[in-house]
């Protein structure tokens, strides 16, 4: 191949699940063709959802690229990528994880492709970005400003992207008080947004490192509360402050946001939001757990929130190149993939764990 693209590479797949880790392996560089650009991947992340891919949620389809959180160099383009004109080579780009959506269905043609139910998903039933090049959507890309890394580009396409959604579903305005049940990936990069956003955060956990990490940010939110030694009750004394003197609205977050799995948490977020207030579900857990008195008494409206399009990561994008948003990393090589998944295990984790091809260290890569 021309171009400098050679014909094979390095690629972390998963031949069956349950999985414990992947396997590297020597696999062919795919080719550039329809609607697709190769990128050369200069960092893809580890979501939960890829943890969910190796213990089998999703289903077969093996083997399997993993990781749906590319952000590389475009190398080349396929003939309608070209055409769209939207990305050229050289672009460094993220892109989101959507494949071959179908164009047609109800979604699809009021541009909500993202509920496509036609459509492949990068590390989940297609091939992924843990591996030196992949195919991408052209029009699912977005160039990101030359001083963003790959690293801290990659975790925007599914968890940044996911968090800044599901603040926009809020629907808030500035001074309004948004609640983040969970501060580990997704929450953590969450309350930077709603706080570049103008909005009063409440960052709640019951891990003292997530915890820690909130009380370290720039953006830090205005109150954090340890749901390990609080109760509701007590935490909505503490919200109520953070309303403006002479407030006659409703005690408690008039939005909550779901982003941990655990029962304990559901209930914490449900309790501390006002009534007529909203929550928004982003995690995934086994199981949903309300009381109906939650909902039924304080009129409580639940809905779900699903990653975002390409406006959406432009904006996630825009937004967190203008605060100087981070994300905590662990970063590691392709070589190390088994650490990178005994990382996700070990007690005490917080950040986010990104894949780097870079050749330079940098962060504290593994
Ligand atoms: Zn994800
Ligand atoms: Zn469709």
């Amino acid at each position: 191949m021309s171009s400098g693209i050679p014909n094979e590479m390095k690629a972390l797949r998963l031949h069956k699940a349950p999985s414990k880790y992947y396997e590297l392996d020597d696999v062919p560089v795919p080719k550039a063709e329809g609607s697709k650009v190769l990128l050369k991947i200069g960092s893809a992340g580890l979501c939960h959802t890829d943890l969910m891919v190796l213990e089998g949620s999703f289903g077969g389809n093996f083997p399997i690229v993993g990781s749906h959180e590319p952000a590389g160099t475009v190398m080349a383009l396929g003939e309608e990528a070209g055409k769209l004109g939207k990305v050229k080579v050289g672009d460094r780009v993220a892109a989101l994880l959507p494949k071959d959506v179908c164009g047609k269905c109800s979604d699809c043609t009021i541009g909500d492709w993202k509920y496509c139910g036609n459509s492949k998903y990068g590390g989940i039933n297609t091939d992924g970005y843990f591996s030196e090049y992949a195919l991408v959507e052209a029009k699912h890309c977005v160039v990101i400003p030359d001083k963003m890394t790959f690293e801290q580009a990659a975790p925007l396409t599914c968890a940044g992207v996911t968090i800044y959604t599901a603040i926009k579903k809020a629907n808030l305005n500035p001074g309004d008080i948004l609640a983040i049940s969970g501060l580990g990936a997704l929450g953590s990069l969450g309350v930077q947004m709603a706080k570049a956003m103008g909005l009063k955060v409440v960052g709640i956990d019951a891990r003292p490192e997530p915890l820690a990490l909130a009380k370290s940010l720039k953006l830090a939110p205005d109150l954090i509360i340890d749901a390990s030694g609080t109760s509701p009750e007590e935490a909505m004394e503490d919200i109520v402050k953070l309303r403006p003197e002479g407030y006659k609205g409703w005690d408690g977050a008039d939005v909550t946001i779901l982003t941990a799995d655990p029962i304990s948490s559901q209930s914490f977020g449900t309790s501390i939001t006002r009534r007529h207030g909203h929550i928004i579900l982003v995690a995934q857990p086994p199981e949903l757990k309300f009381d109906f008195k939650n909902f039924i008494f304080q009129d409580l409206t639940l809905s779900g929130s699903l990653h975002g399009n390409e406006v959406d990561l432009k904006e996630t994008i825009d937004l967190v190149d203008k605060h100087d948003i981070r994300s905590d990393l662990q970063v590691f090589k392709i070589d190390a993939h088994q650490k990178m998944i005994d990382a996700t295990h070990e007690q005490g984790r917080k950040g986010k764990i990104v894949l780097t091809f870079s050749t330079f260290e940098n962060e504290t890569t593994v």
